[in-house]
């Protein structure tokens, strides 16, 4: 009898110590700490430049010079790209216009996600020679400082993501303040936070297979949009704009609020920087055209330039092909309607007319006066006098318990169908 309790005993205290180095383990793995990845854009080491420009082809890289487990990984990436691009583009003839020569551009991107993960993302564009088009490519890493290692998806989550995100659907992921971007070549899809959680629900997993405290896990999406809450999208035109869109973009950030600009291609070119810091600061970039012409006044053909042009100089900047088109002066006819039938064409409901007064005293009250749930406003980043009143009516409509998102969230969230509904007014219902 005394034996068999003592055994009892003995089997206690061993799975307690087992149970406790465990959960000792589990919480201080890989710790996700997932708040600020995105305003919070770090570097943890120097970028070098350099370029080679030859008769056939040009060639602008950028490296990294950090820890060297960091730098072996991208830089070889790097390398060995430029070697395949070279090998690509190989000619005998020397090429005489210079727009036929092969071109091969590529940017770092460097996140500090937390105090032990750091990320790296590499955007190469390129085309070959007598090519007139780009190719956007991304890949990123993800390091652990603290390991010196490359991380993976396996490191971070338990069993069970595998099921929303399978080993072949990615080539690279980075990680991000809503969700997670899978990167495939030229592709990108974003995994949000929030799909993860509708399926651990449904398969009864819980925080702790994140390897996070509940409370972390919570935090992951409080900055999910609440379908409940009343919500309304801001809208800005004609930029981006090299000052004043940045002040906007604080004024944003500083109020946990997103909106979408709709951009003129003309402006894009000028302005790479600023469109970047909109797009990672995770607003929507929509089209305005490449010259702010009217569209019905132009033959289908031009229409398609207009808009593609616009597309393409936003895609080699994020990768990204915008959705949204808001045509200049709202002008829409039957011939906009059916060339641009693979987008959404978007105009608005509350018209802030700032363009006309440049005076924060008339813009607020007429963005105020009659605002409601799903209503679009329509405000320009171009003019100076259109960042105080921004600053106000942000202010107030979270006073109001306004969630400010992007148009395409806030369809979303309002239960529009896009793929049918061609044309928004706004998301009132
Ligand atoms: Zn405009």
């Amino acid at each position: 009898m005394k034996k068999i309790l003592k055994s009892i005993i003995i089997l206690v205290i061993f799975i307690t110590i087992v149970v406790i180095v465990g959960l000792i383990v589990s919480n201080t793995f890989f710790k996700l700490d997932i708040p600020n990845i995105s305003s919070e854009k770090l570097d943890f080491g120097n970028i070098i430049k350099d370029e080679e420009v030859t008769d056939n082809y040009e060639i602008y890289t950028q490296k990294i010079e950090s820890k060297d487990f960091i730098n072996l990984a991208v830089n070889s990436y790097i390398d060995n790209l430029v070697e395949e691009f070279k090998n690509n583009n190989l000619s005998d003839k020397k090429i005489i216009f210079s727009k036929d020569k092969a071109v091969f551009k590529q940017i770092i991107d460097t996140y500090k996600v937390n105090d032990d993960l750091v990320s790296v993302k590499i955007t190469s564009i390129f085309k070959k020679n007598y090519q007139k088009n780009y190719t956007t490519k991304i890949y990123a890493y993800n390091f652990s400082n603290k390991d010196e290692i490359v991380i993976t998806l396996d490191d971070l989550f338990k069993n069970g993501y595998k099921n929303i995100i399978p080993d072949n659907s990615y080539d690279s992921f980075l990680l991000k303040y809503n969700d997670i971007e899978l990167y495939t070549g030229i592709y990108k899809k974003n995994v949000s936070y929030n799909s993860l959680l509708e399926y651990n629900a449904s398969k009864k997993i819980n925080a702790q297979n994140f390897n996070i405290t509940q409370e972390e896990y919570e935090n992951l999406f409080s900055n999910q949009i609440d379908k409940n809450k009343k919500m309304v999208a801001i809208t800005f035109d004609d930029g981006p704009h090299a000052t004043n869109t940045y002040k906007i973009l604080d004024i944003l950030d500083a109020n946990n609020a997103k909106a979408t600009f709709f951009m003129l291609g003309s402006n894009v070119l000028k302005n790479n920087n600023v469109v970047k810091s909109v797009y990672d600061r995770g607003n929507e970039i929509g089209i305005h055209t490449w010259n702010h012409k009217e569209l019905t006044k132009l033959s289908s053909e031009q229409i398609k330039n207009e808009v593609d042009s616009t597309s393409d100089a936003i895609f080699n900047i994020t990768g990204e092909r915008p959705t949204l088109v808001r045509p200049p002066y709202g002008s829409v006819n039957s011939t906009v309607k059916s060339v641009l039938s693979n987008y959404t064409i978007v105009l608005w409901n509350i018209d802030s007319l700032d363009w006309k007064s440049r005076d924060e005293k008339k813009i607020v009250p007429l963005v105020m006066n009659d605002i409601k749930d799903g209503d679009i406003i329509l405000l320009h980043d171009i003019h100076s006098t259109t960042i105080p009143a921004v600053e106000k009516i942000v202010k107030q409509l979270k006073e109001q318990d306004y969630e400010l998102v992007t148009v395409s969230d806030m369809l979303e969230a309002k239960g529009y169908d896009t793929a049918s509904t061609k044309l928004f007014y706004s998301a009132r219902q």
